[in-house]
């Protein structure tokens, strides 16, 4: 590596997705509540190798559409509003109706997804036997994870609680939509740690529900807060964008020196314990060092910077798979409808494997929120690829539109409904990391390694949970972490 440009920066930040946008957001500033006082963070940069702010966050619009080629909403989590608070963001806020009822596509037509025990006993999408079999298994009627299944897969886990029909009707297809991933592969404590936990409350999972919202401590009742109700989902009016929008315009009004085009390709920690790290950037190699530094990109980008560094950690991180999935943005006029489903008024529908279809699920955009199509059209936002369908990548982007079209003709379309105008094709090569089995494992031989040379923090989706608010939870939490360490280290290094 070159010679640094500069004195050392308290912390750089690598990756301008929300996870590391938050991070450097939450270090520049003492806005955000519960981190009141100095981080000891006064000269911050953050570097992206990419053109954009907001990594997997993509907003467009054109011809009176406005779509989302990455996440489309958030569940409004307490850190995600406090943020929106802080930002100001609060009068841009719009929360889908929650009332919206979400469909599965089974045996050839949409079935409403039941959401209450009532809802799936009155539900055509189970069986008899199926609902009693749930029922049961809700109730406690379990037997217990076999002694030589050490970490269980959601297939095993869900299957053992609510039965096969669960399984392949709800529980895989909103897999599907969260993780674009597969049941038999994923791991359940890791993938859906909060319901797995539920099981070591005691009974099934319905009594482990209901002590575990007897254990919770009340919520607090914030005033300064967006009031919310269950099951909400948010999003803004110009689109998911606003939030690194708003993030980026925060840290640069803190001073905060932001780069974009600075990909980051070496990463070395100097006999002083400061870390110097090297970016390609146009204008050629570009070098800094820093106390401390919060890589907040993939798994398999750290483990390219730690290859030589930590061994260790950057196989545990490799090994993470990050299967590719297809967001295809669609519009129709509303007349393309079949007329049971015409206007469509809904989330969107699931589709289990197994059915002839091969798009994983599609989002009803322009019902879900006001604005996202012109007069007489639908925003339908399409998903295919995931972890059981790699090849997708394979096909060229009319293969694709047309695959899509076909199911959707299959599922919500009039047969003959003519082609949709194609609002775009996002290729997203490495989209979500998949918590399989051994991933908590992989985590803590990553964090360990770590920790044994200091200064350098992990913060991204595949640590503790793939959702925006997730990641804004994550990105406070590493801000905390690394305030601690500057705190504690001297300003040459390490102490
Ligand atoms: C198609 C799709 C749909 C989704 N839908 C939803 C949804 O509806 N709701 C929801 O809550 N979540 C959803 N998610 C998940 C959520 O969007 C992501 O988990 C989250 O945005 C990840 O944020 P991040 O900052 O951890 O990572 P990223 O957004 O991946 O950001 C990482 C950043 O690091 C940069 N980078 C990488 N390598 C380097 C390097 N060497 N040097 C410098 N910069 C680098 C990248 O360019 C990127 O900008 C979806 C994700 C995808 C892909």
């Amino acid at each position: 590596m070159r010679e640094p440009e500069t004195q050392p920066l308290d912390v750089l930040v690598v990756g301008a997705g929300l996870s590391g946008l938050t991070a450097a957001y939450t270090l520049s500033g003492h806005s955000a509540r519960g981190h009141q006082g100095d981080s000891g963070a006064r000269r911050i940069a953050v570097w992206e190798a990419t053109d954009r702010w907001g990594g997997a966050i993509v907003t467009q619009q054109r011809d009176g559409f406005l779509w989302e080629e990455g996440p489309n909403s958030f569940a409004p989590t307490p850190d995600l509003l406090r943020l929106i608070v802080d930002l100001q963001l609060g009068s841009h806020l719009t929360l889908a109706d929650r009332r919206l009822p979400r469909f599965v596509f089974w045996r050839g037509r949409l079935h409403r997804v039941p959401m209450s025990p009532p809802q799936a006993l009155g539900s055509a999408l189970l069986s008899p036997a199926g609902k009693v079999r749930a029922l049961l298994g809700g109730l406690g009627f379990v037997r217990p994870a076999m002694a030589a299944t050490p970490e269980e897969t959601v297939a095993e886990f869900f299957g053992r609680h609510l039965g096969p029909e669960v399984l392949e009707r709800l529980v895989a297809p909103f897999v599907s939509g969260v993780y674009a991933g597969d049941p038999q592969q994923l791991s359940a404590i890791a993938a859906f740690g909060r319901v797995a936990r539920l099981e070591q409350l005691g009974g099934g999972l319905a009594a482990g529900a209901w002590r575990s919202r007897r254990l919770a401590p009340p919520s607090q009742s914030a005033a300064d807060l967006p009031p919310i109700r269950r099951g909400e989902l948010g999003s803004f009016d110009e689109g998911l964008t606003a939030l690194p929008r708003a993030l980026v315009a925060a840290l640069v009004e803190r001073g905060a020196d932001l780069g974009k085009h600075h990909r980051v390709v070496d990463l070395e920690q100097l006999p002083s314990r400061l870390w110097q790290i090297g970016a390609e950037t146009p204008e050629g190699y570009r070098t800094v060092t820093a106390r401390a530094v919060v890589l907040a990109i993939p798994a398999h980008g750290v483990a390219r910077l730690w290859r030589d560094l930590l061994p260790d950690g950057a196989q545990s991180l490799g090994s993470i798979p990050y299967p590719p999935v297809v967001c295809v943005a669609l519009g129709y006029p509303t007349t393309a409808v079949r007329p049971p489903y015409r206007p469509l008024r809904g989330f969107g529908q699931l589709v289990p494997r197994g059915q002839g279809i091969r798009t994983l699920g599609t989002i009803w955009g322009s019902s879900l929120f006001a604005g996202r199509a012109p007069e007489g059209y639908h925003l339908l936002l399409n998903f295919i690829g995931g972890a059981t369908d790699g090849a997708i990548v394979q096909y060229d982007d009319d293969e694709i539109v047309a695959t899509v079209h076909r199911d959707l003709q299959r599922m919500v379309l009039l047969p003959e409904s003519s082609g949709p105008e194609v609002l775009a094709v996002h290729r997203w090569a490495q989209a979500i990391p998949q918590y399989t089995r051994g991933h908590q494992q992989r985590i803590a031989i990553a964090q360990t390694a770590a920790a044994r040379v200091g200064g350098v923090f992990l913060c991204s989706n595949y640590i503790q949970g793939v959702s925006l608010g997730d990641c804004i939870s994550q990105g406070r939490a590493v801000a905390a972490t690394v305030a601690h360490f500057l705190q504690t280290t001297s300003e040459e290094g390490q102490l």
